[in-house]
């Protein structure tokens, strides 16, 4: 029997705003543990919540950009269970009125276009953190009540690559609306997967199992896959899946079972008696829609039709807004997208990697980076100067111009001089001059290496080339 694979993942991005959900505490990473609470987030009990405005508008702003339905009705529930890491021994979240409904993020990867839906988007609270030490357990409740957006998938996605990419084009979005900081090291940005596997086009979905603990992309891929394996192996064998909730170990790169799965009758929901449920008014949706800048995937597209970048440069450029942003600015000095692009996206990006940096971090002035790609194509610099050259303006932040003249780095252009290198090159290496005389093409390229390295770099290699040739001609 062949089988099919249904993917659906909940992401939980913890919004961008000054002071939690529901109280006036500071929502802000790293801060001393439990220095950032107040009755309201610990549920004191006669303390009252109010809806942080700002967290509202965010997860709104990101419903608009995920084209879901803004609800004109929302309301808040209570969501309760007991965990040591949850003061209140209930969630604020949203049951059976979120805040918006049914849209769709579009994936589109090399090869394939895809639309996945998006079920629901709401907002709730965060609980707190538990950490454990070796006989105790302790709690960090400064987590708790900071402002979490869910947004839902429908099962849309058919295999672990397709999960990926949906992450990886969700996050560039809410990237892009700066509504969170999308970080899985800080727990900012937290998925759980579901998967199931059915009978090739058969309407019902199969028993799903529920995948968390996943701490990357990676892992969240790796576990799926882990599981579609595990999951067709138990329906061959004639064996049946159970709902449950299972942790994904990155160490023995297995799924463990947690628990049977909970119904939402377990959770006991209820209306949130201290949090009416209230209207929002089309003329506020309109402001907010305002504010929403232009996404990543019109984005590429216009990078590819206006300045005739590959859709690989494009989408390389518009991965990082930052550097999208930068590129634009560059621009605005001088119009030629193709070698600004060929820069940022080579040289200017494995400095980046290197030191963790973003385009900003580098502080390279962006008429620096104009100059020095002036410098290599009037034939001051050859490439390879240029990229020490670059290494030079990160470290001195002193201008192109000014490090060639410091270091002598002009290109050496002048054949008199490089036939002197290259007669002594021509000297040292008899042997590999006759390979090339007896048709060894590859043995130039050493030669041409011989005088470059002689000449520390400067060499006009093309002027070299050339006159190499012609000396053994
Ligand atoms: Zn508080």
């Amino acid at each position: 029997m062949e089988y099919e694979t249904v993917i659906g993942l909940e992401v939980h991005a913890q919004l961008k705003t000054n002071t939690k959900a529901f109280c006036g505490c500071r929502n802000e990473f790293g801060l001393e543990p439990n220095s950032s609470v107040c009755p309201v987030c610990l549920g004191f009990p006669g303390s009252l919540p109010v809806l942080n405005k700002r967290a509202f508008e965010l997860a709104i702003k990101t419903a608009l950009a995920l084209g879901c339905r803004i609800q004109p009705l929302t309301k808040f529930d209570r969501k309760n269970y007991f965990y040591p890491d949850l003061p209140k021994n209930f969630q604020i979240s949203q049951y059976d009125m979120p805040l918006s409904l049914n849209g769709f993020l579009q994936i589109e990867e090399e090869g394939y276009k895809k639309r996945i839906g998006i079920k629901r988007i709401h907002l709730e609270e965060d609980a707190g953190k538990l950490m454990h030490e070796e006989n105790n357990s302790l709690v960090d409740f400064n987590r708790a009540g900071t402002p979490l957006m869910e947004i839902v998938s429908e099962p849309d996605m058919s295999s672990p690559q397709e999960a990926y990419d949906y992450l990886t084009a969700l996050k560039l979005i809410l990237q892009y609306l700066e509504v969170s900081e999308c970080s899985m090291e800080k727990g900012t940005l937290r998925c759980d997967a579901n998967i199931s596997l059915r009978e090739k086009g058969a309407k019902a979905l199969g028993v799903k199992a529920e995948l968390k603990n996943l701490n990357s992309f990676k892992a969240v891929k790796a576990a799926l896959e882990y599981e579609e394996i595990r999951q067709r192996a138990a329906l061959e064998a004639g064996g049946k899946i159970i709902q449950e909730t299972r942790l994904w170990n990155d160490a023995s790169l297995k799924t463990v079972p947690m628990r049977s799965k909970e119904e939402a009758q377990d959770y006991r929901y209820f209306p949130e008696p201290d949090l009416i449920s209230f209207t929002i008014g089309e003329k506020e949706v309109e402001g907010i829609r305002k504010t929403i800048p232009e996404l990543p995937l019109k984005r590429r597209q216009r990078f590819s039709d206006d300045y005739g970048l590959s859709r690989y440069d494009a989408g390389v450029l518009i991965s990082d807004r930052l550097l999208a942003d930068y590129f634009e600015g560059c621009l605005k000095i001088r119009n030629a997208p193709k070698p600004i692009a060929n820069w940022l996206n080579g040289p200017v990006m494995s400095f980046m990697n290197e030191r963790g940096a973003s385009i900003a971090e580098l502080g390279i002035r962006q008429g620096d980076l104009i100059d020095l790609i002036a410098l290599v194509e009037d034939g001051t610099i050859n490439n390879l100067t240029a990229k020490d050259v670059l290494r030079e303006m990160l470290q001195t932040k002193s201008s192109p111009r000014d490090i060639i003249k410091q270091k002598d780095l002009a290109q050496i252009s002048d054949s008199g001089e490089l036939s002197g290198l290259i007669e002594e090159a021509v000297r040292e290496n008899e042997k590999t001059v006759a390979d090339y005389k007896a048709g060894k093409v590859s043995a130039l390229m050493f030669l041409v290496g011989q005088v470059m390295r002689k000449s520390k770099g400067k060499a006009n290699p093309n002027l070299l080339q050339d006159m190499i040739k012609r000396r053994l001609s």
